[in-house]
């Protein structure tokens, strides 16, 4: 899908991506049989995975990789702000901040994403390794929560701490995926019809679609 090829495309609705299940039908993802988890047609049916630029795509909500102080920044962060004009900055700087590990809310303004969910992830060094696990995986889960709290039913996630922050890819995706799995599988989850993982590079990308079949198995 040319989407998929070129990160600088214009404004993406959500029902444009294609999903997990439609990509094992088509052969576009690798098998897993060392998979522990159930397959689910419901489940691949919400997930997909794409490199593209997650300021241009049109979901209910975005979630940032944010800092501690919600102010501006670089990487995906810096993306964020610039697309949705300095009026989220204003709003974000008056929630008085976000612990590592939790995600508050801003309205996306100039973007076409209606909210921006701002996780704080962990840098990378400065926790042992099961802690920066531990509130890698609070982000993933918090940000979904913050979702389902505010009606969101299609979300778009950037690759959380893996930039700047120097969490491993390798390590991260799991994670990410691990987390997502499970929230759409709790009570809260139900409402989420849509969750995408957006990789700006395409070695993440590799990565992400590497790992997808272990926690999202193909149905049939
Ligand atoms: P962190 O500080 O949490 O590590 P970064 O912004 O440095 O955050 O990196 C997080 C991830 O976001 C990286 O994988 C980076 O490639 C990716 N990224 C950067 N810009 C964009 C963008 N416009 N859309 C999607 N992902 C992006």
């Amino acid at each position: 899908m040319a989407a998929r090829r070129n990160v600088s495309r214009g404004v993406l609705n959500i029902s444009d991506i294609p999903s997990l299940l439609e990509e094992y039908a088509r052969h576009n993802l690798p098998r897993d049989p060392s998979s522990v988890h159930a397959p689910s047609a419901a489940l691949n049916r919400k997930v997909s995975v794409l490199r593209y630029d997650i300021t241009k795509v049109a979901a209910d909500a975005i979630v940032n990789a944010a800092n501690n102080r919600l102010a501006g920044g670089s990487g995906v962060n810096g993306a964020i702000q610039s697309a949705a004009g300095p009026q989220l900055l204003e709003e974000s700087l008056k929630l008085h901040g976000c612990q590592t590990g939790d995600a508050k809310v801003t309205k996306g303004y100039m973007l076409p994403a209606k909210l921006v969910i701002h996780a704080a992830g962990p840098i990378y060094d400065q926790y042992d390794k099961k802690e920066a696990n531990r509130l890698l995986e609070s982000c993933y889960l918090r940000s979904l929560q913050v979702a389902a709290e505010n009606g969101v039913k299609t979300i778009a996630f950037p690759s959380i701490s893996t930039g700047i922050f120097g969490f491993p890819i390798t390590e991260a995706s799991p994670i990410a995926l691990n987390s997502v799995r499970q929230f759409l599988q709790s009570a809260e989850g139900m409402t989420l019809e849509r969750v995408v993982f957006v990789l700006f590079a395409g070695e993440d990308e590799k990565v992400y679609r590497k790992t997808i079949p272990k926690y999202f198995p193909p149905s049939e």
